[in-house]
Order: C-alpha cells, then sequence, then structure tokens
C-alpha cells in the first residue's frame, strides 16, 4: 500500500507550530485577500483561508470587488494595501474576470508582501535558486515530500502541467533538490511513456483522468494537485483512479493532500513576511 501523504495532518502541524512566532510579534501578521467577483470555488477557497488566518490569531482583510469591476478599481485597491503598514501578505484570489488583466495586477503587488510568489521578482528569484516567497501550492508539496522523506536527489521527476502557479515553480523546486526534471504540457508528444518513468510524479493540469492511474510507476512518489469538482458535487484530482496506485510509494489523497497544504504554507509565508517587515 502507498504512503498517504496526508495535507491535512501535516498542514494542522505546521499552522500550529506557528502559534508562538506570531504570539512573539510586535503585532499580529496581516494578510489581505482580494476578491473580485464570486466565482464559487474561490468563495470556498478564500473563506477557508480566513479561518485559518484568524485561527492562527492574524489579522484577516477581505476586500470584495464585484464581478463588473474594472482594472483600475483592482489595481488601487493592491496599491491601498501595499501602502498599510499592518498588512504583510497580500493575496489576489484567481481568477480574475474577463475584463481584468492578470498580470499588470500580480505585478502591482508589492514583491515584500507577495505571499502567493506570483510577482516576477519573486518567480525570477526562485528561478534563479534563492526563493523568498515561493507560491504556496508547489512549497506544500515541498514540504509533504520533505515530511515524508521521499528521495528527491537524483531521481527523475516528472511534472505534468507548467503554469505559473504550480506546474513550473514545483519543476523549479525538484530541480534545485537534484532530481532530474522534465515537464509535460498540451504539446507533449508520448505524455505515457514520461508518466511511466517518473520515480516523482506531480500532476497539476485541472482535467480528471488526464493520467490513468495504471501508468504510475511502482514504488513512484505521486502528488495529485487536481482539484476538479464534477457535477454531483464530488472533488476529484487529474489521476484517475486504478488498483495499480496502491503499488506507489507515496501518494496524495484528493481532498486532502494538497489543498490544506496550501493554506497551511500561505499562513507560513504570512507569518515569515511579518517577522522580515518587523525585523
Ligand atoms: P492551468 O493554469 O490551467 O495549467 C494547466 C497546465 O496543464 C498547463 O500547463 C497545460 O499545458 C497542462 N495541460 C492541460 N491539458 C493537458 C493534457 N491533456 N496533457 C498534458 N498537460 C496538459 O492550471 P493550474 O492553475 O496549474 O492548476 C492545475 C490544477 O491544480 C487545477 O485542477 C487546479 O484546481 C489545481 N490547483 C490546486 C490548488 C490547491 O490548493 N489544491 C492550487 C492551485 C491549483 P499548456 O501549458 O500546454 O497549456
Amino acid at each position: 500500500m502507498a504512503v498517504l501523504l496526508d495535507g491535512r495532518a501535516l498542514g494542522q502541524g505546521i499552522v500550529e507550530g506557528l502559534a508562538p512566532r506570531v504570539a512573539a510579534l510586535p503585532r499580529p501578521p496581516g494578510l489581505a485577500v482580494v476578491l473580485v467577483g464570486a466565482d464559487p470555488a474561490s468563495v470556498i477557497y478564500v473563506r477557508l483561508k480566513a479561518r485559518m488566518a484568524r485561527t492562527l490569531g492574524l489579522v484577516h482583510r477581505q476586500v470584495d470587488l464585484p464581478q463588473t469591476a474594472s482594472e483600475a478599481e483592482v489595481l488601487a485597491t493592491v496599491d491601498a494595501l501595499n501602502a498599510d503598514p499592518a498588512i504583510d501578505g497580500i493575496l489576489v484570489q484567481l481568477p480574475l474576470p474577463a475584463q481584468i488583466r492578470r498580470e499588470p495586477v500580480l505585478d502591482r503587488v508589492d514583491p515584500a508582501k507577495d505571499v502567493d510568489g506570483f510577482h516576477p521578482e519573486n518567480a525570477g528569484l526562485l528561478a534563479q535558486g534563492r526563493p523568498r516567497f515561493v507560491p504556496c501550492t508547489p512549497r506544500g508539496i515541498l514540504a509533504l515530500f520533505d515530511h515524508h522523506r521521499v528521495p528527491l536527489s537524483g531521481r527523475r521527476a516528472v511534472v505534468v502541467g507548467r503554469s505559473p502557479i504550480v506546474g513550473r515553480p514545483v519543476a523549479a523546486l525538484l530541480d534545485q533538490r537534484n532530481a532530474t526534471v522534465t515537464v509535460c504540457h498540451t504539446r507533449t508528444a508520448d505524455l505515457e511513456a514520461e508518466v511511466r518513468r517518473a520515480a516523482v510524479l506531480v500532476v497539476a493540469v485541472g482535467r480528471p483522468g488526464v493520467v490513468p492511474g495504471a501508468w504510475v510507476r511502482p514504488g513512484a512518489a505521486v502528488v495529485d494537485a487536481g482539484t476538479n469538482r464534477l457535477s454531483d458535487g464530488r472533488v476529484v484530482g487529474d489521476i484517475a483512479p486504478d488498483p495499480a496506485l496502491e503499488a506507489a510509494g507515496w501518494l496524495t489523497p484528493v481532498p486532502g493532500g494538497v489543498g490544506p497544504m496550501t493554506i497551511a504554507m500561505l499562513m507560513t509565508s504570512t507569518v515569515e513576511s511579518a517577522e522580515r517587515r518587523l525585523a
């Protein structure tokens, strides 16, 4: 049986470990979340983040803008949060409505408050191997590997998906741990052959079943970052269930794997940001 990479348990432990660091600061760390519109999944994610931030004793501010908000309004909101000394972390919930371009908004976040790690300065630092803010989902995936002592150095790692949010930063982090990394995407000629060679497999696509479980190599460490809500309300990953998955070495559940780790890492990055800014 594969060892379960349980993100709920590890995430909870990580958040509990932050409490004394929060208590040691002269003021609570502040996290601001900007939500534009009311995308149902975004509303749920934002609520989970708010609940965790409050549990931990952070100052949590949510700015709700209407679906019809202009790009200028979103930029003005970000500017105000950049200037607010009580705020250490700013997160703009994605996706944004179609009339708002993602890049100018993410580029406007003060890189010193960019707890999502999406600003080009932070992405560049990560690419150069001297990370400051690392995107939360990739950081959570590495924390799962580390906690379970999954060997990475010298191993063949395959990342399916190359978004700046999950796939690309995961690939950079695995490379920095001396894995030999292959990144797959829509133009990959033979996805099955790539996946079958993976000792470490991370799938972050957003399509249920894009990787059949039967492709997974026995003994592999497998992370399914996919979060797909089906019409019956169930949440499933990107890897199709298959008895072959039982032969994996390590495996994330969906839900309960990567999702809770993402939130725990957001809390960690916010506390780190406050520690840096108050030092
Ligand atoms: P994204 O921006 O849509 O990127 C998807 C990537 O998958 C792209 O690089 C795309 O390739 C690739 N892809 C699409 N179809 C493919 C196929 N048939 N074969 C191979 N590659 C394919 O998605 P994302 O933001 O990275 O999110 C990916 C998944 O992770 C989603 O399910 C999302 O909900 C989940 N997620 C979960 C969390 C969490 O906290 N649990 C956080 C973030 C994301 P191209 O580049 O060629 O288009």
